[in-house]
């Protein structure tokens, strides 16, 4: 029987059921929840509380939490949450994009020893454990601090079995850099998603990440526009996973928003910015069931690879397969 890390506990990777694979709960900066809970909306808790249950009424069981500690994880709220609306979360260990100015000179074997601790004996002084490792990397590529962090995740990986997702910046097919990173450090690949991939129309470099071993996080849905960076509309979106279904790789395919409950940034923005920046998504959590799931099936994709996508692939990822 295999297992994965929920902040509630071991969970049978069989039960992982319907699963998205990459979104936020509650996303802010380290700290925020716990020492100024303010910024994040007197109710804040309700909000998460309203998605998460709605996601649950839907059919969705399981949610990959992609907030490392320096994007305001607080595991303690993800496990209030979760009992209460009854939806897995996996909790993440790992860096975002930005190392802090003072922790610029530790190692990444350091870091390794934080993350692979994270997911052995449990985070914050809590028995919750990190199911998957993340690691970032954006448009310029890998910088010297994120090839430290990423360098950190790998070996932690190697200690611990856990797998690990990769925020990419895919219009400069920035995997291929963190790819070469990782074969370096002996990663197997089979254990690595490269997020965001939907951010790129081009099916032929998602194919190479996919023929390296990968899975493919096809995960910004609808997605954020940030002009002239990301030009994919939802629809292309949707017609990029149709394309790789046709090209054979619907059992490498991993499903999710890239969206957020509660954020610090995203429900502050002036309406101007937000509407320059977000793609409307009026549903959330929801937005693969009202409008993914609805054109792939218009598109031709039938309930079983759908089912396959949704369910079995993140089980699949999970046990290594
Ligand atoms: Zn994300």
């Amino acid at each position: 029987m295999k297992t994965v890390n929920t902040v509630l506990g071991p969970l049978e990777t069989t039960k992982i059921g319907f699963a998205l694979m990459h979104d936020h709960v509650l996303g802010a900066s380290a700290g925020i929840a716990q020492v100024y809970p303010e910024l994040l909306g007197a109710d804040y808790k309700e909000r998460i509380l309203k998605g998460l249950i709605a996601a649950k009424h839907a059919g969705i069981n399981t949610v990959v939490d992609a907030d490392t500690f320096d994007l305001g994880r607080s595991v303690k709220i993800l496990a209030e949450v979760s009992k209460l609306s009854g939806v897995n979360i996996i909790c993440c260990s790992g860096w975002y994009v930005q190392l802090p100015p003072f922790l610029g000179s530790f190692t990444a074997d350091q870091f390794a020893q934080l993350f692979a601790r994270e997911v052995r004996e449990g985070i914050e002084g809590t028995d919750i454990k990190a199911g998957i490792l993340k690691s970032a990397s954006d448009f310029g590529g890998v910088t010297p601090d994120n090839e430290v962090i990423l360098r950190g995740v790998a070996r932690a990986h190697v200690m611990t079995g856990a797998p690990i997702m990769l925020h990419s910046y895919a219009p400069d097919q920035i995997g291929r850099q963190q790819i070469a990173i990782l074969k370096e450090e002996g990663v197997n690949l089979k254990r690595v998603k490269i997020d965001h991939l939907p951010d790129t129309t081009d099916i032929e470099y998602i194919a190479w990440v996919a023929e390296q071993g990968c899975y493919l996080g096809m995960d910004r849905l609808p997605g954020i526009h940030v002009p002239p960076l990301v030009r994919v509309s939802p629809e292309g979106r949707v017609r990029t996973i149709k394309a790789l279904i046709d090209a054979g790789y619907a059992s490498r395919i991993l499903l999710g928003h890239d969206t957020f409950l509660v954020s610090t940034f995203f429900d502050n923005l002036p309406e101007v910015a937000k509407n320059k920046l977000a793609w409307d998504n009026p549903y959330g959590f929801l937005y693969i069931h009202k409008y993914v799931l609805p054109k792939l099936r218009e598109l031709g994709v039938s309930e079983k690879v759908i089912n396959g996508i949704c369910v079995d692939n993140p089980r699949n990822f999970f046990e290594g397969n």
